[in-house]
């Protein structure tokens, strides 16, 4: 099945990309521009739950009942596809629903290569099926490509999973040196580029095999969604096996979420362009304050990852910064409280900006620092938002 994104049979990824259209212009047109049979020039939104079947008892089109998804996903799922230069996108209800997919599809006591700084809904997810004996975990050390290398076992290796950059800690993982790794092993690489979106990462095109992202961040934009996105690429049939999953769990993204996804993407090119020299510019104002011990940022030259990073994050090192305070948990929790600007909120790449104790969320088993917070920079002015962290700073105790 193939989009026909410009009624003239640019039919796939690939000939949309010798046609040299940039990733930009295929996500401000969010659609095949216009409507042929309206002349609209946004999509329209389905929400049919079922399809009506033809003389010959056929489906018209390949959809027959919703909880396989409908006409406005797949137009969502296109697109995407499209941006990451991917064979096959899935759209989720959640990027956690889409996690799920993924560790549901590894076979009975698949072994699994794991970074020890990940997304927590994930890893508190993948250490469950642990306990009850459904996979094996090796961790390796997240920005640690010799620890990567020795957690991953040929003939035994399912799945090398990678989170580039790390949330909330901004570590920088080599997705080229990982591909290295996932290929010599047989296996398949899974990169969660939620903070790296199409603007500036595609990991399908750094050999890995399938993107995800949490669509509810930037690909959406406007924190009124939760998403999930599966991107393939020479996935060899784990992309069936994962869209099997997801139409007996009923987990894919529904019409209208899907269309405001779509909506969404219209306008992620120059979201992420702005949101990323703005935490440039919070990053290095943070890091001359005598209140913050460390800023975690993979565009400041001092950011152990920054090189890396700057050879797989080509359009910008993006709107999701940390920085420790100086003064303990209490310190960070009121300097989080103390923002009038921030709000103090989970999630991140939304147009407001918010901040966060990520260790008051994840718990007392979670590695991250109590003295952490994580800033999403939304599209406020940068000096406003400096202005605010700085006030919130002086007045903390
Ligand atoms: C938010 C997030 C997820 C989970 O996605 P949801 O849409 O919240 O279910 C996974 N990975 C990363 C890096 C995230 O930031």
């Amino acid at each position: 099945m193939s989009g026909d994104r410009f009624g003239d049979g640019a039919a796939s990824a690939v000939t949309t990309a010798e046609r040299r259209l940039a990733p930009e212009t295929l996500a401000a047109r969010g659609m095949p521009t216009p409507d042929p049979e309206t002349g609209a020039v946004v999509p329209p939104i389905h929400l049919a739950s079922t399809f009506a079947r033809d003389a010959d008892y056929e489906l018209r089109q390949p959809f027959s009942y919703a909880r396989d998804g409908g006409p406005t996903s797949r137009t969502a799922e296109w697109l995407i596809r499209d941006l990451e230069r991917a064979e096959r996108t899935l759209l989720f209800s959640s990027g956690l629903s889409a996690m799920a997919a993924v560790l549901e599809a590894l076979p009975m006591g698949a072994r699994i290569a794991i970074p020890d700084r990940m997304y927590h809904g994930g890893r508190s997810w993948a250490r469950r099926l642990e306990a009850i004996g459904r996979i094996r975990i090796d961790v390796y050390r997240s920005g640690d490509a010799e620890s990567l290398d020795s957690a991953v076992h040929p003939g035994q290796t399912s799945l090398v999973w990678i989170e580039t950059p790390s949330n909330p800690e901004c570590r920088i993982t080599d997705i080229r040196c990982g591909a290295k790794a996932a290929k010599a092993a047989d296996t398949l690489l899974l990169v969660d580029s939620t903070a790296a979106p199409p603007p500036t990462t595609t990991a399908l095109d750094l050999g890995a095999n399938i993107a995800f992202h949490s669509g509810t961040k930037y690909l959406n934009g406007h924190s009124d969604v939760t998403a999930g996105v599966l991107s393939f690429r020479n996935a060899r049939g784990f992309d069936d096996e994962v869209a099997g999953i997801r139409t007996h769990q009923g987990t894919v993204l529904p019409g209208f979420e899907s269309w405001l996804l779509l909506r969404g993407l219209r306008t992620l090119f120059v979201r992420f362009g702005k949101m990323s020299a703005s935490a440039q510019a919070i990053g290095e104002a943070l890091s001359d304050h005598p209140r913050v011990e460390v800023v975690h940022y993979p565009g400041l030259p001092g950011h152990p990852g920054h090189t890396i990073a700057a050879g797989q994050m080509t359009g910008g090192f993006g709107g999701m910064l940390s920085f420790q305070v100086r003064g303990g948990a209490r310190m960070a929790r009121a300097v989080a409280l103390g923002c009038r600007l921030f709000v103090p909120a989970t999630s991140l790449g939304g147009t407001e900006s918010l901040i966060e104790h990520r260790k008051s969320i994840e718990g007392a088993d979670s590695p991250v620092p109590d003295t952490l917070l994580r800033l999403s920079v939304g599209l406020e002015d940068a000096r406003d938002l400096i202005a605010d962290i700085d006030q919130a700073l002086a007045k903390a105790i």
